[in-house]
């Protein structure tokens, strides 16, 4: 049953608060804790059912396989997928969209044809197409922000030729927080035909996905960003897409048979998963899952939202410090910039009041460049966070500006 949301007992979960009773932690994005629910969930396999999956005569071998298989159909049922085998486990969003750029580009992406992505990408939605990109002859454009640090739609729709064959687009930047007006662009992209990829690495834990209903060819993301463990990420595809698309890696469990004269491959999702997998990753992600599932997922995005609210409001208030885009649709971050003074400074200085943000250009090296900057100062907000985050991150924040002045 759901209970009301309540951000103090939701805090009350997460172990890494009693160990560090003061820490204002506003590094979400980066990544999110993990609370009891998941760390128990990865004990229990360890110390019930460890096995490795797939292979094994024995009955926790069996035991493990059922378990790993559990997960992947908990986090297809999270999607709204309509296979379970459209689930591939990967290491987290960057090798997910390895795989895709690897396997599906590699095989389909020809001279001439162009990769679309935004301007807000994280540079795991960057560099593997360039990757590919290069290697083919294909090219690599963006799609540039307009003046509310938006994507430009204009510009979209001009830069959608029959030339470009993938659409790249995040569902939540990492910097900024802007979501970018998805079921408008993968509807103009697929009237041209492309196929196209969302990185939901940021998404995926401020109000999710149903994949169906998106209407993309890929969605992209990892177990860490949503309060699971590190090591595990998911590439959901199509169907007919991966029926079509040639293994990225080879080895063990990938193969329907070997022999030297040739090797056949498994189906999906098996023929994209060599080698042993993050097992007990993928149990705690389903844990994290059916933890999220446990909450009021739209008070506690409310909770969140009302959370970047109150520190701009705060950040408003105080000399030389500017938001980066106040962009009306907007996930749980805020970007910063200051005047005369750097980023890096005023980390550090917050850090000393036990506040922990980001600083840097949070691998968006392309937006940095496209508004001018070399770094911005982002803060990001969980489930667990407080008003009295809020504001002892204001007090900081406005005690630093007062020093570096
Ligand atoms: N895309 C976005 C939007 C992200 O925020 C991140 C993590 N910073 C990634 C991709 C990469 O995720 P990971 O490092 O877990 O592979």
């Amino acid at each position: 049953m759901t209970a009301p949301f309540s951000a103090a007992s939701v805090r009350a979960e997460f172990p890494i608060f009693r160990h560090h009773p003061d820490l204002v932690y506003l590094d979400n994005a980066a990544t999110t804790h993990k609370p009891l629910a998941v760390l128990d969930a990865e004990r229990h396999f360890y110390e019930t059912a460890n096995a490795n999956v797939h292979r094994a005569a024995h009955r926790l071998g069996a035991a493990a396989t059922d378990a790993f298989e559990g997960a992947r159909h908990r986090i297809a049922t999270h999607l709204n997928a309509a296979h379970v085998d459209e689930v591939l486990f990967t290491r987290g969003t960057t090798e997910a969209i390895n795989l895709a750029a690897n396997s599906w580009g590699r095989s389909q992406l020809r001279r001439g044809d162009v990769v679309l992505l935004s301007t807000l990408e994280h540079h795991a939605n960057i560099v593997p197409w360039q990757l590919v990109a290069q290697e083919v002859g294909a090219s690599v454009q963006a799609i540039p922000l307009d003046a509310d640090g938006n994507l430009d739609l204009t510009a979209y729709h001009a830069l959608l030729t029959s030339r470009v064959r993938l659409v790249g687009l995040t569902q939540c930047s990492n910097t900024t927080g802007v979501q970018p007006p998805l079921t408008e662009m993968i509807s103009a992209a697929k009237q041209i035909g492309a196929t196209v990829l969302i990185d939901g690495a940021q998404g995926i834990g401020h109000g999710g996905v149903d994949v169906q209903a998106l209407g993309a060819d890929f969605y992209a993301f990892s177990g860490h960003k949503v309060y699971a463990p590190t090591g595990i990420g998911v590439l959901w595809a199509r169907r007919e897409l991966l029926a079509q698309m040639p293994p990225w890696q080879g080895g063990g469990e990938m193969i329907e048979r070997v022999s030297f004269a040739g090797t056949t491959f498994a189906e999906p999702p098996f023929r994209f998963e060599a080698g042993t997998p993050p097992i007990a990753q993928a149990i705690g992600l389903a844990a994290a899952l059916n933890w999220l599932g446990e909450q009021d997922v739209s008070a506690l995005m409310a909770h969140e939202i009302a959370l970047r609210d109150r520190f701009e409001a705060g950040i408003a208030m105080l000399p030389d410090v500017h938001i980066l885009s106040s962009h009306n649709s907007r996930g749980p971050i805020s970007a910063l910039r200051f005047d005369g003074i750097h980023p890096y400074d005023v980390a550090q200085f917050l850090d000393g009041y036990g506040v922990a943000v980001r600083v840097g250009q949070h691998c968006a090296g392309p937006l940095h460049q496209a508004l001018g900057l070399d770094a911005s100062l982002r803060v990001s907000f969980a489930a667990y966070n407080s008003e009295a985050d809020v504001d002892t991150a204001l007090a900081a924040l406005a005690a630093t500006l007062e020093l570096l002045a």
